[in-house]
C-alpha cells in the first residue's frame, strides 16, 4: 500500500532508534505531533488519510470529525516471509485488533456518537487509535473538528468558541506541527486555518499551508499565486493537493487511484508547471519528512553527549574488572574478581543496604 509519509525518513529514524534503544527508553527519538486545522469540510481528514495511505477516517460534506482523533502510528517489523500486517487498536477497546480499515472507520463513527450523540454534537474527549504497520513512521497525527460558525443539531450556541479552544489546546504546544488547511475555492484572506495557526504560531516556524480542492476552483482562476506565497506569505510555504471528491468517496475510489488522478491533474495544467515541489500529497509528505529530519538533526547533539557519557561509564566499569588476558590463570583471576564484586553487591542487598553494585 502507498504510505507516502515517512518513506524517505524511515531508514534514518530506524537506524538512529536502533542505536538509541540500547541507551534505555528515555533516549528514543520523539517526533513532533502533527495536527490538522481548518474550517469544516476544508479537507482535513482527507489530507491525513492521504498521508497515511489508508482509508479509515470518516469524511464527508457534513460535520464528520466531532471529537479529536489522536492517531498514533507505530512501526512494526516486517514478517520474515515478507507479508505485511497492518491493524488498528483503539484505547477504548483494548486488545481488539481491527485489520479491516472500514471497520476502523465504523468504530470511529460509533464511538463519536457514544460520546457526542448522534445529532452533530461535538466533544473534546479524545478518541485514541493506534495503527500498527511496517510502512509507517512512529509519529502522532491529530484529526480535529473543523471550525464552524452557526450551531446545528445539538450544538450549543457557543460552538465556534468551543471548537477554537479545543483546537488551540493541541496546536499551542511548541512541539506540534500545524497543517493549516484551506480550500482553494474560498478566499485565503478569510482562512480560519491560517488565522488560528497564526495565533498559535505567530512567526510561522511550525505551520505548513495546505490548499485543497484545486480541482474545483472557479473557472478562470488558479492557485499559482497562493502556492507561491504571494497572497499570504508563510515561512514554511504551501502545498496544493487534490483529494477525493464526495462522489469519489461514494464510488469507493481508492487512495491509490486518487494519487494517480492527482498526479495527472497537475501534469495536465500548464499553470502549475515549475511548481512541482508545491503540488501533490507526495510533496507534502516530502516536506513533512524534511521538517522531521531537521527536528532530528536539532536533537542529535544532546543524544550524542548522552552516548558519550554512557560510553565513559561503561569503559570505567569494564576497567574495574581488570585486564583482559589470554592466559587461563589470568582469566580465572578475572572471573574471580567479577564474582566477588557480584557477591559483595548481593550481600549488601541482602543486608538491606540496597546499594547499587559498586564499579569503582
Ligand atoms: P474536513 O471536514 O475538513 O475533515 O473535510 P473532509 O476531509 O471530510 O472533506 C470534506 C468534503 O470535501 C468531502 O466530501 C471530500 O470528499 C471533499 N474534498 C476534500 N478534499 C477535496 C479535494 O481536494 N477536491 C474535491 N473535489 N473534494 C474534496
Ligand atoms: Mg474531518
Amino acid at each position: 500500500t502507498a504510505a507516502p509519509l515517512g518513506h524517505s525518513v524511515i531508514p534514518i529514524v530506524n537506524k538512529l532508534q536502533d542505536i538509541f534503544a540500547q541507551l534505555g527508553s528515555q533516549s528514543a527519538i520523539e517526533l513532533p505531533q502533527v495536527a490538522v486545522v481548518g474550517s469544516q469540510s476544508s479537507g482535513k481528514s482527507s489530507v491525513l488519510e492521504a498521508l497515511v495511505g489508508r482509508d479509515f477516517l470518516p469524511r464527508g460534506s457534513d460535520i464528520c470529525t466531532r471529537r479529536p482523533l489522536v492517531l498514533q502510528l507505530l512501526q512494526t517489523k516486517r514478517k520474515p516471509d515478507g507479508t505485511e500486517e497492518e491493524y488498528g487498536e483503539f484505547l477504548h477497546l483494548p486488545g481488539k485488533r481491527f485489520s479491516d480499515f472500514s471497520d476502523i472507520r465504523r468504530e470511529i463513527q460509533a464511538e463519536t456518537d457514544r460520546e457526542a450523540g448522534g445529532n452533530k454534537g461535538v466533544s473534546d474527549k479524545q478518541i485514541r487509535l493506534k495503527i500498527f504497520s511496517p510502512n509507517v513512521l512512529d509519529i502522532t497525527l491529530v484529526d480535529l473538528p473543523g471550525i464552524t460558525k452557526v450551531p446545528v443539531g445539538d450544538q450549543p450556541s457557543d460552538i465556534e468558541a468551543r471548537i477554537r479552544t479545543m483546537i488551540m489546546s493541541y496546536i499551542r504546544k511548541e512541539s506540534c506541527l500545524i497543517l493549516a488547511v484551506t480550500p482553494a475555492n474560498s478566499d485565503l484572506a478569510n482562512s480560519d486555518a491560517l488565522q488560528i495557526a497564526g495565533n498559535a504560531d505567530p512567526d510561522g516556524h511550525r505551520t505548513i499551508g495546505i490548499i485543497t480542492k484545486l480541482d474545483i476552483m472557479d473557472r478562470g482562476t488558479d492557485a499559482r499565486n497562493l502556492l507561491l506565497g504571494k497572497v499570504i506569505p508563510l515561512r514554511l510555504g504551501y502545498v496544493g493537493v487534490v483529494n477525493r471528491s464526495q462522489e469519489d468517496i461514494m464510488l469507493n475510489r481508492s487512495i491509490k487511484d486518487a494519487l494517480v488522478a492527482e498526479e495527472k491533474f497537475f501534469r495536465s495544467r500548464p499553470v502549475y508547471n515549475g511548481l512541482a515541489d508545491r503540488c501533490g500529497v507526495p510533496q507534502l509528505a516530502k516536506k513533512l519528512n524534511q521538517i522531521l529530519v531537521q527536528h532530528i538533526k536539532a536533537i542529535l547533539p544532546g543524544l550524542k553527549s548522552r552516548i558519550s557519557s554512557a560510553l565513559v561509564s561503561v569503559a570505567k566499569e569494564h576497567a574495574s574488572y581488570g585486564e583482559i588476558t589470554e592466559s587461563k590463570a589470568g582469566q580465572g583471576a578475572l572471573l574471580l574478581n567479577i564474582l566477588s564484586k557480584y557477591s559483595e553487591a548481593f550481600s549488601s542487598m541482602v543486608e538491606g543496604k540496597n546499594e547499587e553494585m559498586s564499579t569503582s
